[in-house]
Parts: C-alpha cells; structure tokens; sequence
C-alpha cells in the first residue's frame, strides 16, 4: 500500500476501539509507515478508559474515570509518529470530498479518518417513566450520580431496573452492594440475558441474584411493567434497555449506514480512506453475515485489525476469531465464546451471533459454570458454536478451548461416565 509522504489521521472517538486502532497502528509504523501525525478527538473531558469499569469499579467501587484509564503510552506516539489526543472536542461535521474534520469551528485536514464513536444507552419513551428518577449508565458522570443517590436510600425504598439483560443485571447486583433497599428487575422478554446465554447459564444467574435477595419478572407486557412500576412506586430507577449506535455525523458525512456503520471485515467503510470500529459498527462478511458487536472484545479486535491494515500489514479478517465477550457479577467472572445467545422474541433486535440450537451443561455448581451450545450441522454431528464458563478449574480452562469440536469429543474429553445431559432449552 503506497502511503503519502507526510500522512494525517483523523481518529472520532476515544474508546477502546479508538485505542486499539491507535496501538496496532503503532506497533506497525516503524516497519510500514512514514512520517503520520494523529489526532484524536474525544467530546468526554476524561483521557480513554475502560467502559466496562463504568458499572463496575466506578459504580461499585467509587473509583474515578483517571483509576481506569487506558494505558497512555499510545498517545505519546512514536518515533515518527506524532500523537495529539483531543479531550472535551467533539467533531460536528465530516467531510469526505475535502478530507477535513470541525470540531469547534476548527477544520483539521486528514488522508485517513476512523470512526469509533460508540453509542449511547437507548432512551425508553414511556409514560409510565414520567416524572420518575431515572438513571441510565453508559458514562463515569452518570455511574457517579447513580452512586450518590443508591446511597443515600434506606431500606423502605424501591429499586426497579428495566430489562435483564447482561447490563441491567450488572447494575442491579451493583446497586446491591450500594444500598439495604428492595431492588426489582422488570423484563419483557420470558427470560433473562435471552440474546446473550445459553438457557442453563441464565438459570445459573437468575439463582445468584435471588441468593443475593433481587428480585426478577420476566415476560411482561407494557402494561404489566407500567402497572409494576405504579405498585412498586420506585425511588430510583435504572433503564438499562440495549444501545444506538453514534451513527448520526457518519450518516451525515454520506457513509453507508444501517443499525451501525457499514464495514467489511477489515473495518473499511465504503468511502475510501475511512474506517469504522466498536459499537458504532455493522460489520458485513464476505458470506453475507452480519455482526452488529456490542462488547469490549470486539471493539478491540476490529480496532486492532482497523490500525493494522491501516498500516499496511496482513492481517485476519474479524470473523476469523470467533466472538468473547465476559461479565462480572459478585465477583464472579462469566466468560462467553463464540454464539452462546438464544432467539429473542419477536419485536426486539436479533443477537449480534446466531443462536444455538440446544445446549449441554457440563458443571452447573455455585462458582463453576461451563455450558456448551451445540449447532446442528446438516448430515453431521452437531458441533461446539459456543462456550459460556464462570471459574478457572481445570475442567472450566479445558472447557474454554472446545469451540469447535464434535458432540463425540466433548462425550470423550468431559465426561468420563459417557452419560451426555441436555439442558431443557
Ligand atoms: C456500563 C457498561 C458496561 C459494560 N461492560 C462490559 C463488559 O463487562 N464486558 C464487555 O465485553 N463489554 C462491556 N460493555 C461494552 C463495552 O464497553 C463496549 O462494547 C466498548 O466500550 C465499545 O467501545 P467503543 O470504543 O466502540 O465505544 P465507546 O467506549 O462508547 O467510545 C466511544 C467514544 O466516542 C466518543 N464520541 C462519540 N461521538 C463523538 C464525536 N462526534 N466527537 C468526539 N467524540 C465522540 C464518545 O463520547 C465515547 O467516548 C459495557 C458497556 C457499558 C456501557
């Protein structure tokens, strides 16, 4: 690839995706690539840091943005490449004729431009919400205000969070931690994380967060939730009901955009010269899947790989590694490989993989968890699609690798008395 002599690269957006591509992107230059400066522009006034920290450590613990910050070393640059990180600016225009960016009422010119704008909590539009404390947690500000108002409830408040997906449950198992008050979680779906695991591992979760005294409904409708909401008459509440993507200044700048960015494997958009990664993205294979990734290790995978072929430099295409992604929940580290979601019902957004079509547990016990989801293969066996652990035994670390393999192995490699127990999915 043939790279001017004095290279720009504009970069929106200061996430973990913005991050990675930056790393990549340097980790090449001093083999593949000239002279380049970097700018990145962040509207947040915080240097990057872990998002997944925002309803964890920052949330849970009281740490600050700077505690889990990203490591800064990649804004430092390199030997000829120079980095300037831009806090508190956010691009409002984009134009992809003239090759500039304004942020400010400043034009800054670039060769190359990567989005990585992520996305934002999507907003309930409900009556039933009106003129009730709501929290939403996408940011340290918002994590912080929620923090300062969880402890200062008593223990004759309500807590009500709306939806059970991965996010609400993290947020209603760190609300526990915060307050004595009764914590609800209201879902429309019939079960929990319905998208995201596999039936057995739902069930295993449901159980810890009854141990820990919250409370879940699922399956209701919108009137169920609004008559929910009037009974439990909640003095917080916590909406945690999917993202958007930030896909509104790629829109306007003439990108192809659908729920996400429009990229290929590599993270090119269709405008030359222009890449896309992270959250804001929807990524088209060459066999015509497409993945809309909403997880930290996604973000840093097609960052990665977005920074690397900017570079010049072979690399894997996305789906070449199959997706992970992990929470944490009183304490416990829930690590998922692969497709491990179920189909959702009708009316809400499909998952990012395609689901398994049935499941085997291997452990279910208090702290160890492996589940395998099983895809049927046409005139084979089923195989591995994916993988849901929580623990690090032996058995869970071996269990993490079998992606990928044949009902007969798993029969052979895990369980010694032969006898195979399908879960009721
Ligand atoms: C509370 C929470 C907990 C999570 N926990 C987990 C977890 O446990 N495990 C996991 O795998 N994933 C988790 N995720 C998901 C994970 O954090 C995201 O997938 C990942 O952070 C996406 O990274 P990103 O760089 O694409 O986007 P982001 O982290 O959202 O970064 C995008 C940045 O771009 C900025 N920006 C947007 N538009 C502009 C503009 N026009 N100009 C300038 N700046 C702009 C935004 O302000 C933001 O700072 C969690 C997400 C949230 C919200």
């Amino acid at each position: 690839m043939t790279q001017p002599d004095h290279q720009r690269i504009a970069v929106i957006g200061g996430g973990v995706a913005a991050h990675s591509a930056l790393k990549a992107f340097l980790a090449a230059a001093g083999d593949t690539v000239g002279p380049t400066t970097v700018d990145v522009f962040t509207r947040e006034s915080h240097r990057p840091y872990r998002r997944p920290s925002v309803n964890k450590d920052i949330l849970i613990d009281g740490k600050s943005a700077d505690d889990v910050a990203l490591p800064g070393a990649v804004f430092d640059g390199a030997e000829n490449v120079d980095v300037s990180l831009h806090l508190s600016s956010e691009v409002d225009a984009v134009d992809t004729t003239g090759r500039t960016v304004t942020v400010n009422g400043e034009q800054y010119a670039w060769d190359q431009l990567i989005f990585a704008t992520g996305a934002s909590p999507r907003h309930l539009d409900t009556p039933w919400l009106e003129g009730r404390n709501v929290h939403y947690i996408r940011t340290p500000e918002h994590s912080t205000s929620l923090r300062e108002t969880l402890t200062s409830l008593t223990a004759d408040d309500n807590v009500v969070v709306i939806g059970a997906g991965i996010l609400g449950l993290e947020a209603a198992a760190g609300a526990s931690t915060l307050t004595d008050a009764t914590i609800t979680v209201l879902e429309a779906q019939d079960d929990i994380c319905r998208r995201i695991l596999p039936a057995a591992a739902a069930r295993w979760l449901r159980d810890k967060h009854t141990a820990h005294g919250i409370g879940i409904r699922c399956g209701l409708s919108d009137d169920d939730l609004s008559a929910a909401v009037a009974d439990l008459d909640p003095a917080v509440m916590v909406v945690s009901v999917g993202l958007d993507r930030d896909v509104s200044l790629a829109r306007s700048a003439g990108l192809d955009v659908g729920r996400g960015i429009v990229v290929d494997e590599y993270g090119r958009t269709t405008v030359p010269g222009v890449w896309a990664a992270g959250d804001c993205v929807e990524i088209h294979a060459e066999d015509g899947t497409v993945t809309l990734p909403e997880d930290e290790g996604s973000a840093r995978l097609l960052g990665g790989i977005v920074g690397l072929t900017m570079a010049g430099q072979d690399t894997d295409r996305f789906l070449l590694s199959p997706p992970k992604g992990w929470s944490r929940q009183y304490g416990l580290m829930l690590n998922l490989a692969g497709a491990t979601g179920r189909p959702v019902q009708s009316g809400q957004p499909g998952p990012s993989s395609h689901p398994s079509d049935h499941e085997l547990v291997l452990v279910s016990e208090d702290e160890d968890l492996v589940v395998f989801s099983l895809e049927s293969r046409s005139g084979g066996e089923s195989v591995v699609s994916g993988v849901t652990t929580v623990g690090r035994s032996p058995v869970v670390r071996k269990a993490k690798n079998a992606l990928g393999m044949t009902v007969s192995e798993i029969e052979s490699e895990f369980f010694t008395d032969g006898a195979l127990i399908p879960s009721t999915s």
